[in-house]
């Protein structure tokens, strides 16, 4: 089963830049959403093969992937926040940004561009191309569109309006302006050396 992961924060720690009511209602609302969906997929899956029932494979996976991706990426996006958080990254982390974006100002634009302008619903997200051997913003439409499967992220910005409504309205941008203030680089950092050791 999938479960939702517990909060490494209090509901109001991460104010004035999410508010109390604002995470408590994208957390236990919407995430939860995401993870009874998962859930309910794998059962109907599972309910159609012990029936030996046909299945309508292509929306089946459709709703699975967007359930499963929602689950996963909230879960990411949680801990990649914290209310020590800010700044800039340092070691290998802060190295590779400056050498892969040529500065973290520039790192942070590309970013706050690629989560401005996702079409309708959405992420930013921050990924390791291990091919390559460097780092690549990505932005996901829905949960799982656009997404390259090979590549592990690192961090990511929820930019669903439902992550920012109830404290900014309709100005996506202000809200991105207040996610750099709770990133947790030490997070970002240790994801960051998992996908290079791996
Ligand atoms: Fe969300």
């Amino acid at each position: 089963m999938y479960s939702l992961p517990k909060l490494p924060y209090a509901y109001g720690a991460l104010a004035p830049h999410i508010s109390e009511e604002q995470l408590k209602l994208h957390y236990e609302k919407h995430h939860q959403a995401y993870v009874d969906g998962a859930n309910a997929m794998v059962q109907k899956l599972e309910d159609a093969r012990k029936a030996s029932a046909d299945v309508d494979m292509k929306s089946m996976l459709k709703a699975l992937s967007f359930n499963v991706a929602g689950h996963v990426l909230h879960s990411l996006f949680w801990e990649n926040l914290t209310p020590d958080g800010g700044g800039e990254p340092k070691g290998k982390l802060g190295e590779s940004i400056a050498k892969d974006f040529g500065s973290f100002a520039r790192f942070r634009s590309e970013f706050t561009q690629a989560a401005l302008s996702v079409e309708g619903s959405g992420w930013a997200a921050l990924s390791c191309c291990q091919t390559l051997g460097r780092l690549v913003i990505q932005q996901v439409e829905k949960h799982n569109v656009n997404v390259v499967p090979s590549m592990p992220v690192l961090m990511v910005l929820d930019v669903f309006e439902h992550a920012y409504y109830i404290d900014y309205r309709n100005a996506r941008a202000r809200f991105i302006d207040a996610f750099w203030n709770v990133v947790n680089w030490d997070a970002v950092e240790k994801r960051f050396a998992a996908s290079v050791n791996s």
